[in-house]
């Protein structure tokens, strides 16, 4: 792919680093450490910040994966989102980390809550990287957000643009040539 667009940083390494660290704190604190945890991550766009996540958390933790495809315009409020690959984990009785690259419009998040819920965890919460409040359709209540950031096409950090892009170790917002 031509480079057609260039990417202005937002986020440096080291600014997600410090935010993921007090992320990691908190949460520390926030579960019980009775060996019931499991982090979900919602693929791909997930998979840096889960990982740096659960390398700082001091709970005993399973990790599990999970993903979705939305379909529609992201400005169509009846958006329709599917699983593509579930859980591997029967998550009766756990508590549940869900772990988000950006919350967007909050249909993906708000989809995967309600199946998840279906499924009876002791507790499920939802710490997301990156918000973007002014876009948001369906309200999402979760309990950690690293960065509200406005409504801006961002990519690195296991985010991409076209698949690519995911390997940048900061966060810049695309800006089209
Ligand atoms: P939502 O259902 O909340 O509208 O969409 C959330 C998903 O849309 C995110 O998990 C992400 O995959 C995608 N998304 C939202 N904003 C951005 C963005 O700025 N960059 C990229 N690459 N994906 C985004
Ligand atoms: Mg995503």
């Amino acid at each position: 792919m031509s480079a057609d667009y260039t990417v202005r940083p937002m986020l440096s390494a080291a600014e997600i680093a410090t935010r993921v660290d007090a992320l990691a704190v908190e949460i520390n604190s926030y579960f019980e450490p009775t060996e019931n945890l499991i982090v979900v991550g919602l693929l791909r766009g997930s998979f840096i910040f889960i990982a740096d996540l659960v390398r700082r958390l001091s709970l005993p933790v399973e990790v599990d994966f999970i993903e979705a495809a939305s379909y529609g315009s992201s400005t169509q409020s009846s958006r329709q989102v599917r699983i593509l690959k579930d859980l591997h984990t029967t998550v009766e009785g756990l508590d549940v980390l869900l772990v988000e690259d950006i919350v967007d419009t909050g249909h993906t998040l708000s989809h995967v809550l309600r199946l998840l819920a279906t499924r009876h965890p002791n507790r499920l919460e939802v710490c997301a990287l990156l918000s973007k409040p002014s876009r948001r359709e369906e309200e999402i209540d979760a309990r950690w957000i690293g960065f509200e950031i406005p409504d801006e096409f961002v990519v690195g950090y296991g985010i991409d643009y076209a698949q690519r892009n995911r390997n940048m170790p900061y966060i810049g917002a695309v800006e089209f040539a």
